[in-house]
């Protein structure tokens, strides 16, 4: 009996939300059973296709194979957060996001979440980056949308930055929000931002979406006394290091 596993949870950021099996990381949708850490993880397209199952999805009565309460838990689960989705996705530019910053080529070992709201800017972002990252201004530094790095057609860059170069395609990042950069960008779950620095030998951070919030719950998280730094409108939650 194959249980579903929710790797939402999961802090790696692997892309598919449900998986089956029983080894961790990720949350078993049921309460029933023993986790078993020696049986395999597949996720949910290969697990049915394997087992010559006909679903596309979570609909209809659980297949034979998999465990009843995990599948209804998991329909319950998906329904509301597509109702979530739906109700928020006309409010882009005005819902914040979890961002989840990462360096490129280290992805699982370290990570920092960054809660923003669509009011921050992203010279305030950038001061949170700057924390974790332990970049300072002795860094050239730009952000863009995902995979753009040194080609960004945000070109968003620190203002003590731009009053050097002073080029008109480059964007003050005190003069940008995340409200705005979403409005451009479409930015929902999953999509992602990038930062590249030092320009003349570039390395790179990105962040990936994990959460849409709408302004209640944004205003809960910031109040949450829990935040290792935060400025007015955005906050480093948690993270993991190695
Ligand atoms: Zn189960």
């Amino acid at each position: 009996m194959a249980h579903i596993i929710d790797t939402e949870v999961d802090e790696t950021g692997d892309d598919d939300p449900f998986s089956l099996g029983h080894s961790a990381p990720g949350e078993k949708m049921c309460s029933r059973g023993n986790r078993s850490f020696r049986s395999k993880q597949v996720p949910f397209p290969e697990f049915v296709s394997h087992h010559d199952i006909d679903k596309e999805g979570f609909e209809g009565d659980a297949p034979e194979i998999i465990c009843s309460y995990c599948w209804s838990n998991t329909i319950n689960g998906v329904a509301e957060t597509q109702q979530r989705d739906d109700d928020l996705s006309g409010r882009i530019g005005t819902v914040g996001y979890r961002l989840r910053w990462k360096q490129k080529g280290r992805a699982r070992e370290e990570w920092y979440d960054v809660v923003v709201s669509p009011d921050t800017t992203m010279a305030e972002l950038d001061r949170l980056v700057c924390r974790f990252t332990t970049l300072d201004d002795f860094h050239l530094r730009m952000y863009g949308l995902e995979d753009e790095y040194l080609d960004s057609s945000l070109n968003v860059i620190p203002d003590h930055q731009y009053e050097k170069v002073a080029d008109p395609t480059y964007t003050k990042a005190s003069e940008m929000t995340v409200g705005e950069v979403a409005e451009r960008a479409d930015l929902w779950d999953g999509d992602r931002l990038s930062l590249v620095y030092d320009f003349g030998t570039p390395s790179y951070f990105y962040c990936i979406i994990k959460e849409i919030y709408g302004p209640t719950e944004i205003e809960e998280l910031l109040g949450n006394s829990d935040s290792i730094v935060s400025t007015e409108t955005a906050a480093i939650l948690t993270s993991s290091t190695p």
